[in-house]
């Protein structure tokens, strides 16, 4: 399985352009940090390959297959999301929140059953806080959260998962926790797209990596080559 992004660019109303003609591929089991400082346009990009907002130009491409032209539904099976970590406003469980990540299986009509509740106990398991599982989610700790989040976005069994700022919010030992999981994960066939302003982080999860520049230009390669000066 392979995510192939061609020419991709970016701009939004009234901003300058984000990113131009931007190309890379990855394959499942692989990592792509995606690298720049704030307001570089990293998320932007990562919404962009995840389905959630429509480049100007430019095709992304699951095994050859175009993703504006799959249902959103399809899309979501395949390519897992994981946002900033929140605090919703309800009293989600733990269970509660991360059987959300089935809904593109689900759809409206069917309520989740106990092969889901399987699949949840099982994404738990595979991050290691299945322990949380009845636990409100408002109650667990930062890091416990950034977890559960990664098990809403595995529970559906993507081929791929994008992380924005994984450790964003997190202590030195949690981001550890997290750059972990991220390398088991890729281990386990997951193929990894996250972004950072951290490039420290490369040296956890080791892969490829993709520097967003201000005039919208992404640099991607191995880290030797890309985030030495020339
Ligand atoms: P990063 O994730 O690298 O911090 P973002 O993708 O969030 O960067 O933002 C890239 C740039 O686009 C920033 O300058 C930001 O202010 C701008 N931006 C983000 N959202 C919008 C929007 N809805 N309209 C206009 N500009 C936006
Ligand atoms: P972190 O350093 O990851 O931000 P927190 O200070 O958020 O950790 O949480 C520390 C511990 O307190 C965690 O084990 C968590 O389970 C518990 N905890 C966090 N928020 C609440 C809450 N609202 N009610 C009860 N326990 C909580």
């Amino acid at each position: 399985m392979k995510l192939e992004v061609n020419n991709l660019s970016f701009k939004y109303l009234n901003s300058r352009v984000i990113f131009d003609q931007v190309n890379f591929e990855l394959e499942k089991g692989q990592i792509l940090s995606v690298l720049g400082p704030n307001g570089a346009g990293k998320s932007t990009l990562l919404n962009c390959i995840g389905n959630l907002m429509t480049p100007q130009k430019g095709k992304i491409r699951l095994n050859g297959e175009a993703v504006d032209k799959m249902p959103p539904k399809k899309v979501a099976q395949r390519i897992g999301y994981v946002p900033q970590i929140h605090i919703p406003t309800y009293e989600y469980t733990v269970r509660e929140f991360v059987v959300m990540g089935r809904t593109p299986y689900l759809g409206k009509m069917r309520s989740p059953g106990d092969a889901d509740y399987e699949q949840v106990e099982r994404a738990l398991d595979m991050v290691g806080i299945k322990h949380l599982i009845e636990k409100p989610y408002t109650q667990i700790s930062g890091g416990e959260r950034q977890l559960v989040t990664i098990a809403r976005a595995i529970v559906q069994e993507p081929d791929f998962i994008l992380l924005d700022e994984p450790t964003a919010h997190l202590d030195f030992g949690n981001q550890i926790k997290t750059m972990r999981l991220v390398k088991k994960l890729a281990e386990n066939g997951f193929g990894i797209i996250m972004t950072t302003h951290n490039p420290d982080q490369v040296f956890y999860t080791g892969g490829f990596v993709a520097l967003l520049d201000r005039q919208g230009k992404l640099h991607c390669g191995v880290p030797e080559d890309i985030l030495t000066e020339p």
